[in-house]
């Protein structure tokens, strides 16, 4: 079968939103569903306001992106639409990015897990497509997390990593932790193990996960057999291998966090501004990458410093916008559609 890149064809950016369903608080409130999706590209927010005189009315928003997703739309649709047809263009030096934006409960950590695993089945089949098998190619995994900052790698307790650039733009997380992906079966592991160990704090897993961005990154990279024997047994084969291409898929902390600034709680405030300042940052990238701007501002936070080899060159960007449909969170799901809206 031949491997069709298509890569001509392909956007640069992608800008994609989804909806999820009502959940069954939502509908036990008999909350309404306040959005419309139409023809797989086109939304409608009816939003519920009351005039002075406290008369209800609903004001109409309409978007349109690149796709819109409705509640229908199952986990292996999400893939085809967003990640599937940039898998070839990895082993073409892309560097591709997937994030998950929107409000916490919209449905991030749901989109984005199963799509890592999906992604591997799809390089692996490639690693042994007769185009590549005989090119000494392997595939790599790593997941860590920025929280409030910092960089942890979620598949060694959490280590505190660093970073530090090369000097020819590529990026070096020091520490980081990198695993061969021999088979499928055991990024799911990952994964689960991974996203087991994500920011846990007193207030309860899910509450503290939502200030975190998690970042899994899959790694194609071309070894060389005179370089690889010369290496020293420290254990860490990949640092040897050069980076052909990579894809990273990233579960960024719920947007309403970036909001945090006024808390009481002082760490609260400071995870607040470091969340907004990283989800500014990274509109700008975008934006500046779709213009082909020379000078990309990833120097904004620590996310897009991180990202900053994705930023450059051959990249490839999708943003998944995860909206829930309940009237109560309207003005968030607005807020996300608008942000959406300045990435596309
Ligand atoms: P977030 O990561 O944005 O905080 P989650 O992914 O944890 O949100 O989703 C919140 C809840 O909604 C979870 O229980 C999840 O299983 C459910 N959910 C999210 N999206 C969907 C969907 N498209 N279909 C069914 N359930 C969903
Ligand atoms: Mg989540």
């Amino acid at each position: 079968k031949e491997i069709s890149t298509r890569e001509s064809t392909l956007a640069k950016i992608k800008v994609v939103v989804r909806k999820r369903p009502l959940n069954k608080k939502e509908m036990s409130r008999k909350e309404e569903d306040i959005v419309t999706v139409t023809d797989n590209a086109f939304l409608t927010v009816y939003e519920p306001k009351l005039k002075v005189d406290l008369t209800a009315y609903v004001e109409k928003h309409e978007f349109c992106f690149d796709a819109v997703l409705d509640e229908h739309v199952n986990n292996d649709e999400v893939y085809r639409a967003t990640v599937e047809p940039i898998i070839p263009t990895i082993f073409q030096t892309t560097k591709a990015t997937c994030f998950a934006y929107g409000q916490t409960g919209s449905g991030k950590t749901f989109t984005m897990q199963p799509l890592p695993l999906r992604a591997a089945g799809d390089l692996v089949r490639l690693l042994h497509h007769p185009t590549y098998s005989s090119q000494k190619l392997k595939l790599w995994l790593s997941y860590f997390e920025i929280y409030g900052g910092k960089l942890y790698d979620l598949l060694s307790d959490r280590r505190k990593l660093c970073m530090r650039e090369d000097g020819r733009q590529q990026v070096c997380i020091v520490g980081l932790q990198e695993f061969e992906v021999l088979d499928v079966q055991i990024v799911k592991e990952y994964i689960e193990r991974g996203s087991a160990s994500r920011s846990t704090g007193s207030t309860g897993a899910n509450e503290e996960s939502s200030r975190s961005h998690a970042i899994l990154q899959l790694v194609v990279k071309k070894h060389n057999e005179i370089k690889e024997s010369r290496r020293n047994n420290d254990g860490n084969e990949s640092k040897v291998g050069k980076v052909v291409g990579k894809i990273s898929f990233i579960d960024l902390a719920g947007s309403e966090r970036g909001a945090d600034t006024t808390d009481n709680d002082r760490q609260t405030r400071i995870e607040g501004a470091e969340i907004n300042k990283s989800l500014l940052a990274l509109k700008e990238c975008i934006r500046a990458l779709d213009n082909d701007q020379i000078h990309i501002p990833f120097r904004g936070s620590k996310l897009t410093e991180v990202l900053r080899d994705s930023f450059v060159g051959n990249s490839r960007t999708v943003m998944i916008s995860c909206i829930s449909p309940n009237a109560g969170s309207c003005e968030h799901t607005l807020n996300t559609l608008r942000y959406a809206d300045r990435v596309k």
